[in-house]
């Protein structure tokens, strides 16, 4: 069995604020997240804007230092006290795939150019093996080099130059991708493209995901596991149908009333419009002052997880 992901008391605080107004957000509180499969895998982390998803996926990552914790991807410590792979062995393992493909690459350089650096760079391979293996690594995403070469980012439509964002991420065979909202910024009728070639990948190749969305619908198309995240905590995490057919956390639940049953699409904001900055910093519950059934103690104190027999975990004190 690996270890696809693992966290253990994470933590990462960001200071916010002039020199005489700072605030401190807890951009990632206490996060423990366990996935342990022998099989390739994928996971969605799942939250409103300012839930910690994104900051979650930079510290494993290696983008952002943690405050305090550890993290750990396919085995591999990325982030805390120990060793950790070298860069190389880093990028082997672990490849990113960001929201916005045309800030992936710079506008002055052709696209060839980026995937012939990271097979020579990475996978270590001749000039003429690379161009095999680029050929190949687009092939898969359905492209092919011909048709690539010599070409500008902005010679491409988004959905185009995703796929070359995943070519790219697929070149060094990793282990795992971490997918950054990769399709909220492609047109609605090429999501459905990228998430199935995800799947084809995850079958084909063996590759496992870590896919931070806003989409719902697409987290429970894909997803095997599911962690749902409200400021910087998780709040309910485990297999990803029993999570969305049946929630258990009051947060979880108010997501999913909050969108349209034939379309789980859910744009940011869900209740109330503002992040409250103070609602990180509870003590508490950091969900009491939205939650429906909050009670005295939700306020005092923060719900130790319950794991439920169906083995997912619940962070909130009125799950037995
Ligand atoms: Fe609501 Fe209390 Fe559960 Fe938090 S711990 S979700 S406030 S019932």
């Amino acid at each position: 069995m690996r270890t696809v992901l693992k966290t253990e008391k994470l933590h990462k605080v960001y200071t916010l604020g002039s020199l005489f107004r700072r605030i401190k957000i807890n951009a990632l509180d206490d996060v423990n997240l366990e996935v342990v499969s022998d099989q390739p895998v994928i996971v969605s982390l799942v939250g409103e804007s300012g839930s910690g998803k994104t900051t979650l996926a930079k510290v494993v990552l290696r983008l952002v230092e943690p405050s305090a914790g550890s993290a750990m991807v396919c085995d591999h410590l990325v982030a805390g006290k120990g060793t950790k792979p070298t860069k190389r062995e880093f990028l082997t393992t672990v490849q990113p795939i960001f929201q916005n493909p045309f800030e992936a690459f710079s506008s002055y350089r052709t696209v060839d150019s980026y995937l012939e650096r990271t097979a020579i760079y990475v996978n270590q391979l001749s000039r003429r093996e690379a161009i095999d293996a680029i050929s190949q690594a687009l092939a898969s995403v359905g492209l092919k080099y011909a048709d690539v070469k010599g070409k500008y980012p902005n010679q491409f439509s988004g959905g185009e130059l995703q796929r070359v964002s995943v070519a790219r991420a697929l070149l060094p065979h990793p282990k795992i991708i971490i997918a950054d909202e990769p399709v909220s910024m492609i047109d609605a009728s090429l999501r459905m493209n990228v998430i199935n070639l995800f799947l084809a990948l995850k079958r084909d190749f063996g590759t496992s995901f870590l896919y931070i969305t806003h989409d719902l619908a697409t987290a429970y198309y894909i997803s095997d596991y599911i962690a749902v995240m409200y400021r910087g905590c998780i709040v309910e995490f485990g297999q990803a149908r029993a999570v969305l057919s049946e929630p258990q956390h009051p947060y979880t639940k108010l997501l999913l009333d909050s969108i349209p049953s034939t379309r789980w699409k859910w744009e940011r904001k869900i209740a109330e419009s503002d992040i409250e900055t103070k609602e990180y910093r509870f003590t508490g519950c950091k969900f009491h002052n939205r939650c429906p059934l909050a009670q005295d103690i939700c306020r005092q104190k923060r719900p130790q997880v319950v794991r439920l027999s169906d083995g997912r975990d619940v962070y909130c004190h009125l799950v037995q």
